[in-house]
């Protein structure tokens, strides 16, 4: 006898229906689910083998730990003993230095009831808003630019515009790999459809390139030199949307200005790319019915990652594509649930339902609505601002939940340093394996996918339900159940749920009449319909709101979206003789983050094995090296030792490595954030981890 299960795949921000089929021995098998609107059948190889990750619990965490001398190892303890001592540590530190010495820092892959209950606890009782998670590393720029673009965060489109599209520009990501089933979608509507243009703009020819009609192979950082010349190019050709530009917009004047005056010339000199391949584009979109931009992590994580996002965002406002069927800007969302953290608020800057901290009507409702303390309105620390305030003491204690920091962070090895300055760590994950467990006074072992229940958003703002299937190994729980329990230790009121549903519904009415409105929306009606896209309100008898701003109205106070005009340089630290190269970080097809879950599965390893670096030929002659031959690639920051991956797929002067991998048998060498560095970006906190200088040379054993 066989039990079935319907759920949603925990990896990438895609979010696909997976069904679960558990025999009677409890063994898992997964497959697609052919009903689930986003991906009708489909899984990338990730998502295949997720229920070898659930059933193998060989690196499991599985009871409660702690420690009082971190010369000594961690002993096993009670739930009760590990949360007392954890609640006393953190009423000590807060009585003597105030509520901001304490932070939590957590993960885009929490679904939506943690994020929920993490938030009210750090800004509704402890009175701080160190509240920060690994989505500032992944799309916090596309956060920033749309609230500036167009009044709030609000992504406008659907994955069902793709096929009604004739001109698609991804930007700045490597979909075919990192979102594949959205991706297989463009596929098909491109085979559908001959006469729809793609266009990527990359500084590495990608396996998104495979069908791509036209490739900027740009120079890392220029992406606003490009987006203002293909604004540029459709003002003088006259491809505008008059119409939309005056009655919905405003500040075209000042955008004409600003893109005018580079020529065409000159903005391709600086990309590096051909000047006709910027004109080709420009008239592609020119002639398009529907353009939708995609974008990720090449926009996202940047020194000017919000102005990237903003110069595109503009090429939609200045031709009117936007609001309309297969029209829009779509920032794909590289977590399984950075959408719903944005939608409990649960980023240092946030309040629930996209309320804003520095609004005192917001922080009024959301304080009277938890009956907790005061909500500060200073921002929290942010994701790098944190690790910045361990190392100079202003933060004594760190709480880490399902996040691992010592291999996603910029500069990392100075976030190491940092963490081990810390007073009090606690560390609450699935797996034995990351590397923030060394610095750990307290470890919480948590449960994962398929052991709990709760509720996540996809990239299209797609709601879905994920099922209990199996129970937690070891004393594991759900990580909603021990910040609840942790801050009823700590003598705080409503958290006292009796199931993830109570916290949901509690999440559910603080978004009544915000423009992310899903009231009625329970557990039963979401396992009716298997998934609902925000705002659902008023729109009960379907499955919510597929597109936003059909009405050309915008969340802004004059209900017009604004186009912003900026400089368009880059802001990195540029190259030199010393640190001649670019390097750029990124994924690859089948790992996932830091390698904690899809590590595990043999399977996936078979695709590429290693950490590699990437080089063009002619650098790699430059320097001596042949196919993989060691290299050693060095900066300031520190030391990147892999083999050579020669390839002329990658700009002259851009080097690549994968992020995924962090320390093996005691060796950081693997690990690309050695390199990266702590430049963010001014508006967003977003880390520059596609930008850093660097010199590469062949490594001989000494
Ligand atoms: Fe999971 Fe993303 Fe793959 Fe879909 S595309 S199966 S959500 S990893």
């Amino acid at each position: 006898m066989q039990a079935s299960f319907k759920t949603t795949c925990c990896y990438c921000g895609v979010g696909c229906g997976v069904v679960v089929q558990q025999d009677r021995q409890g063994r898992l098998q997964v497959s697609g689910d052919k009903d689930h609107p986003v991906n009708r059948g489909m899984l990338c190889s990730k998502g295949m083998n997720l229920h070898y990750t659930v059933m193998d619990t060989s690196d499991r965490l599985l009871y409660p730990e702690m420690r009082y001398n971190r010369q000594l190892p961690r002993q096993r303890v009670s739930w009760e003993q590990a949360l007392e001592r954890t609640a006393a540590v953190f009423r000590t530190i807060i009585a003597q230095h105030g509520p901001d010495a304490v932070a939590f820092y957590a993960s885009g892959q929490c679904l939506t009831e943690e994020y929920y209950v993490i938030n009210k606890l750090v800004k509704g009782f402890i009175g701080t808003n160190n509240i920060d998670t690994n989505s500032r590393l992944c799309m916090s720029s596309a956060v920033a630019a749309y609230k500036m673009a167009l009044g709030e965060d609000s992504v406008p489109i659907c994955y069902d515009d793709i096929e009604q599209a004739d001109c698609i520009f991804v930007a700045g990501a490597n979909p075919a790999w990192c979102h594949p089933i959205l991706w297989r979608r463009v596929e098909a509507a491109k085979a559908a459809n001959p006469d729809m243009k793609i266009i990527v703009s990359d500084p590495r020819s990608t396996q998104t390139c495979a069908i791509a009609d036209i490739h900027l192979q740009l120079n890392p950082g220029t992406d606003i030199v490009l987006h203002h010349a293909i604004g540029c190019w459709l003002i003088g050709h006259g491809h505008t949307d008059h119409d939309f530009i005056q009655q919905h917009t405003e500040g075209f004047d000042a955008y004409r200005e600003t893109v005018m005056q580079r020529s065409l010339a000159e903005a391709a000199a600086i990309c590096g790319i051909p000047e006709t391949a910027i004109r080709e584009t420009a008239a592609c979109i020119a002639r398009a019915n529907g353009f939708i931009s995609m974008w990720t992590m090449g926009l996202n994580q940047s020194a000017v990652g919000v102005r990237k996002n903003l110069s595109l965002i503009n090429l939609h406002l200045i031709t009117g594509h936007i609001g309309k069927p297969g029209s829009g800007p779509f920032s794909l969302t590289g977590q399984p649930n950075a959408m719903g953290g944005r939608e409990v608020g649960g980023l240092a800057n946030l309040l629930p339902a996209h309320r804003v901290l520095n609004n005192p009507q917001h922080r009024a409702e959301v304080q009277a609505f938890w009956g907790g303390g005061a909500i500060a309105e200073k921002p929290g620390l942010t994701a790098t601002d944190m690790f910045t305030a361990l190392e100079d003491g202003r933060l004594k204690a760190i709480w880490i939940i399902g996040s691992n920091p010592l291999v996603s962070l910029p500069d990392v090895r100075r976030a190491e340093a940092a963490l081990q300055k810390a007073k009090f760590v606690v560390v609450q994950e699935i797996s034995n394996k990351p590397e923030t467990l060394r610095y750990a006074d307290v470890v919480l072992p948590a449960a994962a996918w398929a052991e709990k229940e709760g509720t996540m958003t996809n990239a299209e703002r797609r709601i879905s339900y994920l099922h209990q299937i199996t129970t937690p190994p070891g004393q594991a729980l759900p990580d909603a159940e021990i910040i609840c329990r942790f801050a009823q230790k700590m003598g705080y009121h409503g958290f006292d749920y009796t199931s993830p549903a109570g916290i949901y519904e509690e999440h559910v009415r603080l978004t009544a009449g915000t423009r992310i409105d899903i009231s009625g929306l329970d557990y039963e009606t979401l396992r009716a319909k298997r998934s609902v896209q925000w705002p659902y309100a008023g729109t009960k008898a379907g499955n919510g709101t597929p597109r936003l701003f059909t009405d050309h109205r915008f969340y802004t106070p004059t209900e017009k979206a604004i186009i912003h005009s900026f400089e368009d340089g880059n802001s990195s630290a540029p190259v030199c003789p010393e640190l001649p190269l670019i390097l750029t970080t990124g994924r690859i097809r089948d790992q996932w983050h830091t390698m904690t879950k899809t590590g595990k599965v043999g399977k996936l390893k078979q695709h590429i094995a290693a950490a590699f670096l990437e080089i063009h030929p002619a650098d790699a002659a430059e320097r001596n090296i042949a196919q993989d031959d060691i290299v050693e690639v060095r900066n300031a920051q520190g030391t990147v030792r892999v083999k050579a991956q020669l390839s002329s797929r990658i700009k002259k002067g851009v080097v690549f490595l994968p992020m995924h991998w962090g320390k093996i048998l005691h060796s950081d060498l693997n690990r690309a954030n050695n390199l990266t560095h702590n430049r963010v970006d001014p508006v967003s906190g977003q880390p520059d981890l596609k930008f850093a200088a660097v010199q590469v040379q062949r490594y001989e054993k000494p």
